[in-house]
């Protein structure tokens, strides 16, 4: 039995909120994890019980939209709502913070952030976070990690393929569909 790995598991969980996000712009997650628990989590969302992006549009003011907390945010809000101390944690994020979540990351005692991908990496950010000792560290979520029966599906796949290459007219379609089907399974 192979087991993910918790770079792994906590991004993957970062993933996961992140498909709980209310703003159509951006949806992101963030994990905050001590100690390797799960001690919070957040996503790009809108103020409790007020309208969502998804519903009613972004409200944006200079290209930015001001209606959502952002999940790094949100995830450390639910801590201080809850008193749970952040000190000395780390926190896995789907993309790289924004410049005023690097700031409360910082404020708030995080030592590692974990990212997926990167996002406008505000250099000032980056400067910030060096200053302050926060290793950030690129974890890219390896999607087979999570998908625990992903041989079996190529597999059933690449059978279906060989198949219809015996009877495709067309040899040239089976050729595109099993690149893709390698695109697919490798990533
Ligand atoms: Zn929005
Ligand atoms: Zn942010």
């Amino acid at each position: 039995m192979e087991r993910i790995s918790w770079d792994q598991y906590f991004m993957a969980q970062s993933q996961l909120l992140a498909l709980r996000s209310t703003c159509t712009r951006l949806m992101v997650g963030a994990t905050i994890v001590r100690d390797k628990r799960i001690i919070a989590g957040g996503y790009n969302g809108s103020v409790s019980g007020s309208v969502h992006c998804v519903d009613d549009g972004c409200y944006v003011i200079d290209g930015h939209c001001v209606r959502t907390v952002h999940a790094e945010a949100n995830a450390l809000l639910q801590c201080a709502k809850f008193g749970v101390a952040t000190d000395l944690a780390d926190i896995y994020v789907t993309h790289y913070p924004c410049l005023q979540c690097c700031k409360q990351i910082i404020q708030a005692g995080i030592k590692t952030v974990y990212y997926a991908e990167d996002y406008r990496n505000h250099e000032y950010a980056i400067q910030l976070f060096e200053e302050a000792g926060v290793k950030t560290v690129k974890v890219t979520l390896d999607y087979l990690a999570v998908d625990t029966n992903y041989k079996e599906k190529n597999a059933f796949v690449n059978g279906l393929l060989d198949e219809l290459e015996k009877t495709a007219n067309n040899r040239n379609d089976v050729e595109t569909w099993k690149e893709e089907a390698e695109r697919l399974f490798s990533k």
